[in-house]
């Protein structure tokens, strides 16, 4: 499997940031921001590279553009006019970048890489240039009414009449591939509201270049699910939180931990206690520094078997495994070797995208492993 990158001659300057900050130097004064970032977070990074060694992207190439402090330079590059649009390794760059944030919780100034990326892309991919096949899927769950049919003949969780509870995020892809889980969900909790009159949250607007749409769509879900809403998918979990503000989200597992689970029973596989792995979502754990909770509730059910490389993306990251099938494989790869490795009977996910993405992933290698929810998991052990 692909190795972290461990080497520290990476940390040095990189010829890349010595020459953008050479030119930016010689022309002084003359250089004026075009107001593509947030000027206060752009600023922020210091180029010491303590981040190249967690990007997945960097671990594939080496190559210090494909690295997030690489990217940071090519967005200065950008903001101050020294690439134009058009810059052929800025359009490549902003599509290579997964957008999974694992370098955020290890960098020492705190950059919101993820809030760059945001405006990097909204500037980026405005128009036309928004790649081709990610277009139908927000055109798709822009409105309720284009997924709500499909996904309600799926039968997801319907609470006909309010309960007392805080409110079910249904998802909009969740509803439609796996409507299992929020159906469990509301079995393990059956006060939550699960109110089929609710939208998008707006995530993947926000991520693939319509930041104030997304921004939108998250609120307008914030005014139909008024007070704590409670998620099963960790990359809206993160955007929700961002928009709404961390209070008003919580995160299955916090949930759980907090309001208790029913009575479970351990799970056996072959009479013994079953193994389970877990694949974190990188949003919900860069993003919202939420993983301990999903593995406390693992334990009470199974045997937990934590993977080296649980916290590293697995290539799903939103739409990145259609718009860039062949790398979400190369990210994929290893992360299911590992998977296999383990001598695992289950491995568990928080978010949907990396549901699907392992699912595929397994089943093209004809593996026995099942990939469940925890929603799920937890699920069989109540039954
Ligand atoms: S993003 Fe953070 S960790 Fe990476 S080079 Fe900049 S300051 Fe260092
Ligand atoms: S978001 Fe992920 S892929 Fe993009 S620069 Fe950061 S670590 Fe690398």
């Amino acid at each position: 499997m692909t190795a972290p990158v461990t080497d520290e001659s990476a940390r040095v300057t990189s010829p890349l940031t010595t020459a953008v900050t050479a030119t930016a130097d010689t022309a002084g004064d003359a250089l004026q921001r075009r107001g593509i970032f947030t000027a206060a977070t752009l600023d922020r990074c210091i180029s010491c590279g303590f981040c190249l060694p967690t990007c997945p992207t960097y671990a594939l190439t080496k190559d210090e553009k494909s690295s997030p402090r690489g990217r940071i330079t090519l967005m200065r590059a950008l903001e101050t006019g020294q690439l134009a649009d058009d810059d052929p390794t800025l359009i490549e760059e902003a599509s290579f970048c997964l957008g999974c944030r694992a370098c955020e919780p290890v960098c020492p100034a705190g950059v919101h890489y993820g809030e760059l990326i945001e405006e990097w892309r909204d500037h980026q991919w405005r128009g036309d240039q928004r790649p081709l096949l990610v277009r139908p899927l927000m055109w798709m769950v822009d409105r309720t009414w284009r997924y709500g049919l499909a996904a309600t003949i799926r039968r997801h969780a319907l609470t006909r009449r309010h309960t007392d509870g805080p409110h079910l995020m249904l998802g909009c892809f969740e509803r439609m591939l796996f409507p299992r889980v929020s159906r469990v969900t509301r079995r393990l909790r059956p006060e939550l509201d699960a109110t089929p009159i609710q939208g998008c949250c707006g995530a993947l607007h926000a991520h693939n270049g319509e930041l104030e749409r997304g921004r939108e769509l998250a609120r307008e879900l914030g005014e139909r699910l008024p007070g704590t809403i409670v998620t099963t998918a960790g990359g809206c979990a993160a955007h929700l939180s961002d928009v709404l503000g961390r209070p008003r989200v919580m995160e299955l597992s916090e949930y759980l931990l907090r309001q208790g689970t029913p009575p479970l029973t351990p799970l056996l596989v072959d009479g013994r206690r079953a193994r389970v792995a877990i694949q974190d979502s990188c949003h919900l754990r860069n993003g919202m520094g939420v993983y301990r909770e999903s593995r406390e509730l693992i334990r009470r059910v199974a045997e937990l078997v934590e993977l080296p490389h649980a916290g590293t993306c697995c290539g799903a990251a939103g739409s990145y495994s259609i718009v860039r099938p062949k790398d979400s494989r190369r990210v994929l790869a290893p992360k299911l070797d590992e998977i296999q490795n383990a001598g695992i009977d289950y491995v568990v996910v928080v978010n949907p995208g990396c549901q699907r993405q392992l699912i595929t992933g397994l089943r093209r290698r004809h593996s026995a492993i099942r990939v469940l929810h925890l929603a799920e998991l937890l699920g069989m052990a109540a039954e």
